[in-house]
């Protein structure tokens, strides 16, 4: 498939495993796994959200000096909330989505988030802290109906302090956009609109069970345009089902033209509740193009867009200088939570994090409903994570951003890294994964970055090294 023209990529001594996109997450997006959360967090996290900011938990399994310590006074909050609807299901899905509720269980569905919201404000955890940033994620935000959204504002604004947001980011399907709705985003103060292209072939989209077509791509984007919005992200897929490198080029090609702020490149994976991965489980051969080929479009995308005058900002993220100059481009709910942020998760199956400690909703449609309505939070799992669980947490987080501050970790956790995941770093550096600077950087080789998820294993505890990730 590669051709003369294409960049091709020199992807070191990687695992043979990886030769071929096999059911199993790649993308790593927490620590530790998620395999590892279970009932018996939750009461830790219940107690952290009855202490006032800044009292230390008792008996907490601190394994690296107390300088490292969660506090939350002064951490940045953050609200996240889920919108679980769809118009169809993506082949490549695996978030929990629906896509047959009607408009009295939307609006019933957002009553109850609103109503966990307000369940959130009055613990003494969170009382009086602002929020930083606010993410309306899904399922896809955009499918919501803006009178429902309306309401929903207005209830968390009414709950807890709005005013210091520093980004509201908004996630989009091209086909449920309406003029009308992308003012309305701006109303309600939306900074930051991610809209989810994937890709420009149509027969690419259709293949993938995707529900827009590019026309509906083109139809939005003069909307989007007027209403001038802080922060236009566009996400891609390398490597959707039947891609080659004439499409890619021509998504590529098609996104630069657009001209959006940031673009946000994902490389194909295909997790354990997917169409695509049943397909294989039941003894079908994978439908995705292998990962040389997938990092081979990644990297063609990257450098289309470094000579269109964007810059890497993470392994997945190009952002248009001119907007980085501005500070437009600012991804605060990104670097929030790869520094350590309190993230509040609202809505079925949402992940968050306070006080060192993860949680996660229930993610069965009726166990939430009912959770809220009697007056508790709806959640299903937890993990308390000691102090050397955190540290690994931000620097694997931050190695996406293809350089750490060694510095960081030093004055925030009392430790040193390299000295701490010395054997990792020799291992990745043999493999010109990454190279050390001076003691005081690590800076991520172009092709380390292009496979940044596949290399954190490396600096995983012992026992979370072989297990499965979700
Ligand atoms: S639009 Fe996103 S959340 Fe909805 S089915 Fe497709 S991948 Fe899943």
């Amino acid at each position: 498939m590669t051709t003369t023209d294409t960049p091709t990529l020199d992807t070191g001594t990687a695992p043979a495993a990886e030769a071929s996109t096999e059911v199993g997450s790649v993308f790593v997006s927490n620590y530790p796994p998620f395999s590892f959360w279970n009932q018996d967090g939750l009461d830790a996290y219940y107690e952290a959200l009855d202490r006032p900011p800044d009292v230390a938990p008792k008996g907490r399994n601190e394994d690296v000096a107390p300088k490292g310590r969660h506090e939350t006074q002064g951490t940045p909050l953050g609200l996240y909330l889920h919108l679980p609807f769809c118009r169809q299901r993506c082949k490549f899905c695996y978030y929990r989505v629906f896509v047959d509720k009607n408009a009295d269980q939307i609006q019933t569905y957002l009553d109850t988030l609103a109503g966990e919201v307000e369940v959130y404000a009055k613990k003494p955890a969170v009382i009086g802290r602002p929020l930083s940033f606010v993410y309306f994620g899904g399922g896809t935000p955009s499918y919501v109906a803006v009178k429902h959204l309306h309401k929903l504002i207005a209830r968390i604004k009414a709950a807890m302090s709005w005013d210091d947001v520093q980004e509201v980011t908004f996630e989009c399907e091209p086909g449920t956009l309406t003029q009308s709705k992308v003012a309305a985003y701006r109303e309600i103060g939306v900074t930051r609109l991610s809209l989810g292209i994937e890709n420009w072939s149509d027969e690419i989209l259709r293949e993938n069970g995707r529900a827009h077509l590019s026309g509906e791509i083109d139809r939005c984007l003069p909307w989007i345009r007027e209403q001038g919005f802080d922060q236009l992200n566009v996400d891609l897929i390398a490597g959707m089902v039947g891609e080659t490198w004439g499409s890619w080029r021509r998504t590529v090609q098609k996104t630069i033209d657009t001209g959006p702020d940031s673009v946000t490149i994902y490389q194909m994976e295909l997790p354990y509740n997917t169409v695509y991965s049943q397909g294989i489980l039941e003894g079908g051969a994978s439908p995705v193009a292998d990962w040389q080929t997938k990092r081979e479009w990644h990297l063609h995308a990257i450098e289309e867009l470094e000579r269109a005058g964007y810059e890497v900002s993470s392994a997945y993220t190009m952002l248009k200088r001119r907007a980085a100059d501005d500070g437009k481009a600012r991804f605060a709910y990104r670097d929030s939570l790869w520094h350590g942020a309190d993230m509040l998760g609202t809505g079925v199956a949402s992940f968050g994090h306070l006080g060192g400690i993860h949680a996660q909703n229930v993610s069965g449609w009726g166990d939430y409903l009912g959770k809220v309505a009697d007056g508790e939070l709806p959640l299903g799992r937890a993990f308390v994570t000691t102090d050397g669980e955190r540290a690994t947490r931000e620097l694997i987080l931050q190695m996406k951003l293809g350089r750490l501050d060694l510095d960081y970790f030093r004055r925030k956790f009392d430790f040193d890294p390299l000295a701490r995941w010395q054997g990792a770093f020799d291992r990745l550096a043999d493999r010109e994964m990454l190279a050390v600077k001076g003691g005081d950087e690590v800076q991520l080789t172009r092709q380390g970055l292009l496979q940044v998820d596949s290399l954190l294993p490396e600096f995983y505890d012992e026992k979370y090294r072989n297990a499965r990730y979700t």
